[in-house]
């Protein structure tokens, strides 16, 4: 008889990535439980239950500091977060008693490496416990429930060159060493945790989870990549000051970049490029509404249109003006440099014949960075203002959509704007403070009528 699939055609694994709120207290676990339950095949990747991060943060600062009296506070309590999960989760006393002493045995460990002094690599270690605490009870509560799932170490598989970052190939060869090339049934890990270059536990920085997914489902050539969390998808404006927001079905990989550095809460800013690399498609789904059809991300969206604004407030514009920029050249790698060196990205870059502005939202390095660019001409620093941003295809024919995106920014105090760098957005750079308005106006310009149709019925 002829075999009319290869192995390869019919393998359907997905990857099932919960947030910390998703899994924040044992009735949310429960409902988790139920969602892994409907597939035989996936790779399910769990963050730390929310607030946990936050709160090892917060013990790394008072050990860093030398306050024994706050470390020992925060750890007691969490222990007995995690311990109270347990009693709330487990309905029968083995298990309780089995769950309880994984907790124990982390806390015990926790304990030993706080009598050592601070160190960053000490700090790193420490966060990673939040993510593998949590993951090895919900592996012990799925199990039990007769949910079969198998336990893997993410440190054994996400790893980062001396770049900080990972590679997809690396897991890949990893990952088949560890479940085959063609793994099938369910496996759970952790997000966010790494091993770097130099063999210490390590991070993909806050909200890092959605990468591990990301890279975990090109790594597998996943044939889909969920992102659980407890909202309803990208939204096409931000919900804390404009009514009347709606959740966008779809996204390109293109859009979904560009709004994820402004919605990092939603998607973490590295996460798309694995799955767009490989194409596989991206879904943002909420765990309180699991049929919603929540955001879907893939290629080959045809939508016209504008899509989505968002803002992102914490920058600080440098703005560098030399008459000696005129005809000259190598003057804008030089600038690019100085940040390079510092580690510092740029975000919005505008320039004339005689200086260039540029924002960035990281201004830990600002005190190194400005003597530098001293050198090269007069330098000028403003705080406090935002990046705001329409994404959708901007440059569509036959619209003057971006003159008249720009014509109504100008009651506003626009510093830079930025146009042409891609068909998929216009971004402006304005005072923090006027954030609120301009979401608002501009929601108003671009999504009134959508909003009239949908009212209208
Ligand atoms: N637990 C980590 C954080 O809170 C990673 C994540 O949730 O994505 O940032
Ligand atoms: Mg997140």
């Amino acid at each position: 008889m002829v075999a009319l699939f290869s192995l390869q055609e019919i393998f359907v694994m997905i990857v099932m990535k919960f947030g910390g709120t998703s899994l924040g207290n044992a009735e949310r676990i429960k409902q988790v439980a139920e969602l892994i339950k409907r597939r035989d095949d996936s790779f399910i990747i769990c963050s730390a239950m929310s607030g946990v991060t936050n709160s090892l943060v917060d013990t790394s600062g008072h050990w860093k500091a030398g306050n024994h009296e706050g470390v020992a506070e925060i750890v007691a309590g969490l222990k007995k977060h995690f311990e109270l999960t347990c009693y709330d989760l487990f309905d029968n006393e083995k298990a309780t008693l089995e769950a309880t002493s994984i907790v124990s045995g982390h806390f015990e460990l926790i304990t030993g490496r706080m009598g050592e002094d601070y160190s960053i690599h000490n700090e790193n270690w420490l966060l990673a416990r939040g993510e593998i605490i949590t993951s090895e009870i919900i592996a012990l509560y799925l199990n039990s429930c007769g949910i079969a799932v198998t336990w893997l170490n993410a440190l054994d598989f996400t790893l980062t060159g001396s770049d900080g970052e990972p590679s997809v190939t690396d897991m890949r060869q990893r990952l088949s060493a560890m479940i085959g090339d063609n793994p099938s049934g369910r496996f759970l890990t952790q997000g966010y945790i790494c091993i770097d270059h130099e063999g210490n536990t390590s991070n993909l920085r806050r909200g890092g989870s959605d990468y591990t997914a990301t890279l975990a489902g090109a790594a597998l050539e996943a044939a889909a990549i969920e992102i659980w969390t407890d909202i309803d998808g990208v939204r096409n404006n931000d919900p804390r000051f404009v009514e009347d927001t709606f959740p966008i079905r779809e996204l390109s990989f293109d859009e979904a970049a560009e709004l994820a550095y402004f919605g990092a809460k939603i998607l973490h800013p590295a996460c798309v490029w694995p799955a767009s690399s490989d194409n596989i498609p991206i879904q943002l789904k909420n765990t309180l509404e699991p049929d919603a059809p929540g955001t879907m991300i893939r290629s080959g969206t045809t939508r016209k249109g504008i899509t989505a604004v968002a803002a992102k407030d914490g920058i600080t514009v440098i703005r560098i003006r030399s008459d000696r920029m005129l005809n000259a050249y190598g003057f804008l790698s030089r600038i690019f440099a100085i940040f390079e060196k510092n580690k510092t990205p740029i975000d919005v870059i505008t320039t004339s014949e005689v200086a260039v502005s540029v924002t960035i939202d990281d201004d830990t390095c600002l005190p190194a960075i400005v003597p530098k660019l001293e050198k090269l001409g007069k330098v000028e620093i403003e705080s406090a203002q935002a990046i705001v941003c329409v994404v959708g295809d901007v440059l569509e024919q036959h619209t003057d959509r971006a003159g008249r995106i720009i014509d109504s920014l100008r009651h506003f105090n626009v510093k830079m704007i930025s146009y042409g760098g891609s068909r998929n957005n216009i971004t402006v750079v304005v005072p923090a403070e006027q954030v609120k308005d301009i979401l608002r106006s501009l929601n108003t310009l671009l999504f009134g009528t959508v909003l009239k149709q949908v009212t209208d019925g």
